[in-house]
């Protein structure tokens, strides 16, 4: 839970933001049914009940965008209700609401509800003590908004930057380890949920350091950027391909199994077969493949994908083994016949 916290910045803020809200509503709500202003209290308790919502669903789903888009136009329609009540010492409150709504939601959409909440103040020209002090605060909001926007749009830009940096194989341009190790653990906690079947297909190229050593480097890099290509082109959008390591890949297919899964992958070798070259001809790939086991780990799950890629490669190697769904009976994965079959 503090790890969360600590590396999700919208998650904390909208936390944050969530225990303030129900601290400072619930007495209200609570004072107001007391005293039987029923109104005014239902209209407390509606307000805590879609911030512990959009709270709730942030943790849960871990998606904040909608959550905090939703407590970005919360709050700035308080402030705008807190403005047009309290008059004068209420607007004093408006500039820190327009700064957080740049803390909840992408910059763009928080410069649009800023602009809509100084707006909605603007035409109570009332709550203003004259036309003078109405226009030096809309000015002094939008500066604000402004710089906000600036400063939250660099804010994004940078982050998106790290993180393709963080999570992109700079060859290859396919996911990394990292995300590779995310997305892994995602997909297990999704199919013990789901029951949905899900397969891993760990593939390496074969004596690729052959081609290296007699054609260099460079011939190598290309031939694993062709690989990806290939690769690419020719499994589905929700299949997932991570660099393992070196010229080793893992291609994720969720929802695949038995049959299908065979022919996913028997049709991938014949591609790799024709189409992939290097200048002394042609270079094929060894997998391991294996379906998620019930209740399996992620570790067991790539180490029985890992023992039926050996498998492949003491068998051979242009082969695909399967490993078997028992975790325990891994070593036991294929015979070296089915190899040579396929
Ligand atoms: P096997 O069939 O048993 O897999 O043999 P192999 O030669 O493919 O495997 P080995 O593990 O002996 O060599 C892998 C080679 O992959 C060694 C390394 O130089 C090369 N390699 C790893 N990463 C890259 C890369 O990014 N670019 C290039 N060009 N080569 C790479
Ligand atoms: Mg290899
Ligand atoms: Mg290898």
């Amino acid at each position: 839970m503090f790890y969360r916290l600590k590396t999700d910045f919208r998650l904390s803020i909208i936390t944050l933001l969530g225990a303030s809200a129900i601290l400072g509503i619930t007495p209200f709500a609570i004072f107001r049914f007391v005293q039987g202003n029923l109104l005014a209290a239902v209209v407390d308790v509606t307000i805590l009940v879609g911030i512990v919502a959009s709270v709730t669903h942030a943790w849960l789903t871990g998606r904040t965008e909608r959550s905090g888009l939703f407590l970005a136009v919360t709050t700035s329609s308080s402030a705008v209700v807190v403005g047009a009540v309290t008059g004068e010492p209420g607007l004093f409150w408006v500039f820190p609401c327009l700064v957080t709504s740049f803390f909840l939601a992408r910059p763009r959409l928080a410069i649009v509800i800023n602009m809509g909440a100084i707006l909605a103040l603007m035409v109570q020209v009332d709550i203003f003590r004259s036309l003078v002090q109405m226009w030096s605060f809309a000015a002094g909001a939008v500066v604000v908004s402004a710089c906000a926007y600036v400063f939250a749009y660099r804010n994004e830009s940078q982050r998106e930057r790290l993180e393709h940096l963080a999570t992109i194989d700079p060859l290859t341009g396919v996911l990394n380890r990292r995300s590779m190790d995310q997305e892994l653990a995602l997909a297990v906690a999704s199919a013990n949920r789901s029951g949905q079947a899900c397969a891993i297909a760990l593939l390496d190229l074969d004596r690729f350091k052959a081609i290296n050593d007699e054609y260099g480097h460079g011939v190598g890099d290309n031939v694993l950027v062709e690989m990806v290509a290939l690769i690419q082109q020719h499994t589905r959008r929700t299949d997932r391909l991570f660099r393992y390591g070196g010229e080793e890949f893992v291609l994720l297919l969720p929802g695949t199994r038995d049959a299908g899964l065979t022919t996913v992958l028997t049709n991938l070798q014949q591609i790799l077969r024709k189409h992939l070259k290097h200048p002394g001809g042609p270079v094929t790939a060894s997998f391991g493949v294996a379906q998620l086991a019930y209740r399996e780990t992620v570790d067991s799950w790539l180490a029985r994908a890992d023992a039926a890629l050996y498998e492949a490669k003491a068998s051979g190697r242009d082969c695909i083994i399967y490993a078997d769904l028992e975790p325990a009976q891994s070593e036991t994965a294929a015979s070296p016949e089915e190899c040579s079959l396929t």
